[in-house]
């Protein structure tokens, strides 16, 4: 019913011209027995949905999963996800990994942020030679070289080691493009799209490399956070997540400089992570796959956007089923993202997204739904695209069966 209407029929019916002591007597106002209740804080509204639905468990995915977006590593002195050196910090075992792979049918993890020079090293070491097929280890930028002149030549150099070292593809922070800043005066922002890194785009070219990019994150983060802002209470939280702000480009600035790169290294296979960075535009997402060929996306941490329009996503995922890779950004501790914590629950979160018609469910384990005040619905993919989705993409960009 629209306002207008609304409004002239409350006019002209009973309701409308009740007497205030009639309203209270009906129960339409609040008597000294049942007194207005005080204004509730948003924090503190925590409401239980009274929808009976089907829900279907699905403890082990349907065919065996290529996680290929999980952080297993992370650097020990890193700032804003620049990595100030080599050295790694192990966030967990692969033995403590494995029974929960074993559970839910896992093949194999991709650990995307492995690291450079030594740390990458022991990273393959630790986790990938000890238990090949389980464990891919991408490699990252040598931000700490950005500043030396020949920086352009010594990162294709050090992509070329790290393949030698076993790095499987090269991994993009959103550093890039809103933190990694010039060191003059300005401290201006680098662009995504800036020359200096195409040997670097090349160097996986010809390496066959994939390179898993995150440039940008979610709209709602470059708007204002106010009270029409949908992630309010994540960016009340997290003030700093915040880009509105002085400075900082646009989503759409950052997004274009990345097709820029997308179209000048063609040869180059780009998995743009969290489905392409823009999961709120599914139509912006499928004119990019059909421009660009070499671009590929993940699905990782965007539940909650392809399940509140499983309709459309359904149609996304039957259109581009050869360029969808399975991924859920697990990190073994969560603690800056306790949604993400690579545990059994999460996993049966994605499998049912993915695999039935369930409705209106958490998208992310309890007790708040972390990224919006919304639930999703599953897409009830049919095996084909299933088995694609699960493994065999990721298995063809990493070069391994899937
Ligand atoms: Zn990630």
């Amino acid at each position: 019913m629209s306002r207008i209407s609304r409004r002239k029929l409350l006019g002209t019916t009973a309701i409308g011209i009740l007497s205030s002591g009639l309203r209270r007597v009906l129960g339409a106002e609040p008597t000294a027995d049942s007194p207005q209740q005080e204004t509730l804080a948003l924090a503190q509204y925590q409401p239980v949905s009274m929808l009976h639905v089907k829900e279907t468990p699905v403890p082990r995915a349907r065919y065996p999963v290529i996680d290929f977006h999980t952080h297993l590593t992370s650097s020990a002195h890193a700032v804003h996800g620049v990595s100030l050196g080599a050295e790694r910090k192990i966030a967990e075992k692969p033995e403590q990994l494995l029974p929960v792979m074993e559970r839910r049918n896992i093949l194999a993890l991709t650990n995307l942020t492995g690291g450079f020079a030594d740390g990458l090293a022991d990273t393959v070491a630790q986790y990938d030679k000890r238990f090949p097929a389980r464990f891919y280890t991408f490699t990252e930028p040598s931000y700490n070289l950005f500043q030396q002149s020949n920086y352009p030549q010594l990162q294709a150099d050090a992509i070329r080691s790290a393949h030698q070292s076993g790095a499987r593809g090269l991994k993009i922070l959103k550093t890039l493009g809103l933190y990694l800043r010039e060191q003059t005066t300005t401290g201006s922002l680098v662009k995504v799209d800036d020359p200096r890194f195409d040997p670097m785009w090349e160097t996986c070219a010809g390496l066959q490399m994939p390179v898993a990019i995150h440039v940008s994150d979610p709209l709602a983060f470059f708007k204002p956070a106010d009270r029409f802002n949908e992630r309010y209470e994540e960016l009340h939280n997290h003030p700093d997540w915040s880009y509105f702000r002085d400075g900082y480009p646009s989503n759409a600035e950052i997004l274009e400089a990345r097709n820029r790169v997308f179209a000048r290294h063609p040869r180059t296979k780009f998995v743009a992570l969290h489905v392409g960075n823009f999961a709120e535009d599914l139509d912006n997402v499928s004119q990019n796959l059909d421009r660009f060929p070499n671009m590929y996306v993940d699905i990782a941490a965007r539940l909650n956007e392809l399940g509140r329009q499983p309709r459309a996503a359904r149609k996304f995922f039957d259109k581009y089923q050869d360029r969808i890779v399975f991924g859920t950004d697990a990190t073994p501790h969560g603690d800056k993202f306790p949604q993400q914590v690579f545990n059994d629950s999460l996993y049966q979160i994605y499998f049912r997204f993915l695999e039935t018609d369930d409705e209106h469910f958490d998208y992310a384990p309890a007790p708040t739904p972390p990224q919006g005040r919304w639930k999703i619905s599953g897409i009830d993919l049919p095996d084909g695209i299933l088995h694609k989705v699960y493994n065999q993409n990721a298995g063809r960009l990493l070069h391994v069966a899937g």
